[in-house]
Order: structure tokens, then C-alpha cells, then sequence
């Protein structure tokens, strides 16, 4: 059930070339960073050189508005939720063009170059569904020229998530879910950024979706100038490592679970990066900022319980559903004929636990004994004092 969120960063196309490195750089700062020569405070593709007033400019096609709405406020919450832990806010300026979608024969940079002619070459980032292969979610990479990695005089960056109908994914996602579409109400934002700050809110996609927030959060942490801190050989800097690997944080390989908001971990990677020399930007007051305690993380009892869908083929039916807790307990689910207000038939299947349940994703089946059609809904009863089932509570669509 892991999906994992992974990032290639390509680097360097242009005068010369960076790839991601085994170098083991020493340094007080065990933390990673991008072990890139271009990630200096002069490189204008990184967001951490970002000064005050500097307003971030992104290219954005009108497909992906129409596929995800409210992905405009996504994209400026995704963004600032890394500047608020540096006391820093960026305004951006989103354009909406009319991009051609990708084709199975385009590249991240194919469609880089396609989408710069359009939207014209003073954009901080172009953004859209790509390609991607394997069980990359999101993507994104730059290139530049310049007299040299300190001396950059022009760059290009794409932001790209995976288009789900040209690579499907061996999961089953086919698509993706904003925010908006998954609560069925818009948000500005500022209520999104305000949510992801109060650190307590874990969502899971609905059956065969993605949700796009958190993995445009995790892209822009590397367009800020974070790498996959946690991952071993896929870290793009291993000789800044987390002294303490989280592997929930926002910049770890993520799960189909999405926590909307940043972990300690991740905080403490952006701060780390906003101390090294030089990358202070002019922003004023960030020492005493860096220092600000962020709102701790509280999770419910129960972060997730939801029946995301029933679906019938035959007399089967299939209920797929999310259950997210860390106290042990009993899953089970009951059923009774449609319009029937019946009394409710308790399933033998169940799912026991004693150290919680971590199932973003999973499904009870059922076969009907007759033809009718049944509605169904979940029972969760939690252990109470270590052994005894408390009271049941339910879910239903
Ligand atoms: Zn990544």
C-alpha cells in the first residue's frame, strides 16, 4: 500500500552539468540539503534566495485548473507553508494559459521547453500533468545558464505531477483530488496554510485518487532547496542527513496518507538551510523567527475512518475504506437490505488489532445471499484499558 513520493532533480542542463552526488561533504549542518553547486545564495531557481517583495511567478495550464479546483490557492499555500517556519512570505503570481497536455512521447523537458514558449521565458516555474514513470507522483527539475553556477543569468523550472492517463500506476490511482473536490468546499489560501500550521489534520485520498496538496508541498520543499533527506541512496545529499529520519515527514517518501502538514523534521531541514551563510536574503528579523515554536502536532484518537466507496459486481460487493489509529481495537462491518431499516447484520470478517490500525487504503468483500441490494456501514469499537472493546462507533457513505 506504500506510494512512494519520489523527486528526481536534474540539474545543471546548460553550461555545465550537476547530478546529484555520493560526495560526502562535512559540515555541522546534518541535514540534506542539496549538494549542488548552483544551490547558492545567487541561485535564483531555489526559493530560499527568494528576498523580500520577490514575487514568485508560475505558468499554469488551464487543464490542470479544470482537474483540480482551487489548485491556485494549493500552489501558494504549498509554497508559503515553507517560508512561514522562516517568518518569510512570497506572493504569487499564478498565470493560467492554454498549455497543451502532454503526449506519451514528451519528457519533463520536452514539455519544459514547449511550455516556456507559451507561456514566455520570465516565469519562476511552468507547471502541468507529464509523464512519469515508475512510482514517481511529482517531478521537478531545472536548467540554467549563466557564466557559472554562482553567476546564473537565466533559468527554467517545471513542476510537473504524473498524468495519470498516460502512466497509470500500478495502484490503481487514476487521478487526482484537490482539496476543494475532496471536501466539497473551496478554500482560500490562507485557510489552507492556516490548516497545515495547526498541524493536526490527516487526510486519505478517496479510492483510485491521489491528493495533490501534500505532494505539491513536498515539490515546492525541493524548489525551496530540500532534498529527500531520509532515503539512503536515493538522497540527493547524503552527507546531510536527519540525525533523527522521520519517514512521515513531508520530505520522506510519503504513503497514499496524506498529513497536512509539515513534521519537526522538515522544519527543522528548512531552518537548518535558512542558517547557512548567506542565505538570509535580507529578510528581516529571521534569526528570532527561526527560533519560533511551531504549533505542535495533535492527532485525534481516530486521525481516519471513512468507507470511501461500496462497489457491486454481481453479488459481490467490495467496500473499500480508510482506518487510521493508533490504538488497537476491532474493524468490522454490517450490512442490511437497501431501504430496509432493518436491523443491521454484523459481519464475521474482521480486522483485530492491539497496536492500532494503518490502512489508508484497504477493502472488506462480501458476497450477498440473495439478489437484493444491501447498504453497508463500518464498526469500529477501540481497546479501552488495555483489553475490554469500548463503544462502537460507525461510518457509512
Ligand atoms: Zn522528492
Amino acid at each position: 500500500m506504500q506510494r512512494m513520493m519520489t523527486a528526481a532533480l536534474l540539474l545543471g542542463l546548460g553550461v555545465s552539468s550537476v547530478a546529484c552526488n555520493e560526495e560526502n561533504a562535512t559540515s555541522d549542518l546534518s541535514w540534506g540539503h542539496l549538494q549542488d553547486q548552483s544551490l547558492s545564495p545567487n541561485a535564483p531557481h531555489f526559493l530560499i534566495t527568494k528576498k523580500p517583495g520577490d514575487t514568485y511567478k508560475v505558468c499554469v495550464p488551464q487543464y490542470m485548473i479544470d482537474e483540480l479546483p482551487g489548485v491556485e490557492e494549493e500552489i501558494e499555500a504549498a509554497i508559503n507553508v515553507w517560508g512561514s517556519y522562516l517568518g518569510r512570505s512570497i506572493p504569487v503570481d499564478i498565470h493560467i494559459r492554454n498549455l497543451p497536455r502532454a503526449t506519451a512521447r514528451d519528457t519533463p523537458g520536452s514539455l519544459q521547453t514547449t511550455y516556456y514558449n507559451i507561456c514566455g521565458q520570465d516565469f519562476d516555474a511552468v507547471m502541468g500533468f507529464a509523464p512519469l514513470g515508475g512510482k514517481t507522483v511529482g517531478q521537478t527539475g531545472t536548467s540554467w545558464r549563466g557564466i557559472s553556477a554562482q553567476q546564473i543569468t537565466s533559468f527554467k523550472r517545471y513542476l510537473f505531477l504524473r498524468d495519470y492517463k498516460l502512466s497509470p500506476d500500478a495502484w490503481g490511482s487514476t487521478r487526482w483530488v484537490s482539496l476543494q473536490d475532496l471536501r466539497k468546499r473551496t478554500y482560500r489560501s490562507e485557510d489552507i496554510l492556516a490548516q497545515m500550521q495547526a498541524r493536526n489534520t490527516t487526510e486519505v485520498a478517496p479510492h483510485g485518487a491521489t491528493i495533490s496538496l501534500p505532494v505539491l508541498v513536498h515539490e515546492f520543499g525541493h524548489v525551496w532547496g530540500l532534498c529527500d533527506q531520509y532515503e539512503g541512496p536515493s538522497n540527493c545529499d547524503p552527507g546531510h542527513i536527519s540525525a533523527h529520519p522521520d519517514l512521515s515527514s513531508m520530505m520522506a517518501s510519503a504513503s497514499s496518507v496524506a498529513k497536512l502538514y509539515l513534521t519537526d523534521d522538515d522544519i527543522t531541514g528548512i531552518r537548518l538551510l535558512a542558517k547557512r551563510p548567506g542565505f538570509n536574503s535580507q529578510w528581516p528579523g529571521t534569526a528570532d523567527d527561526l527560533l519560533k515554536t511551531p504549533q505542535p502536532v495533535t492527532k485525534k484518537e481516530v486521525e481516519v475512518f471513512k468507507l470511501k466507496k461500496v462497489e457491486k459486481v454481481g453479488t459481490q460487493y467490495t467496500l473499500h475504506f480508510g482506518l487510521i489509529t493508533s490504538k488497537g481495537g476491532e474493524l468490522r462491518f454490517e450490512y442490511r437490505p437497501k431501504g430496509s431499516y432493518g436491523t443491521w447484520q454484523t459481519s464475521k470478517t474482521l480486522f483485530p488489532a492491539d497496536k492500532g490500525f494503518m490502512m489508508p487504503d484497504y477493502f472488506f468483500r462480501h458476497t450477498a445471499p440473495d439478489g437484493e441490494d444491501y447498504e453497508f456501514r463500518l464498526r469500529l469499537r477501540l481497546l479501552k484499558d488495555g483489553f475490554a472493546l469500548g463503544e462502537p462507533m460507525y461510518t457509512s457513505l
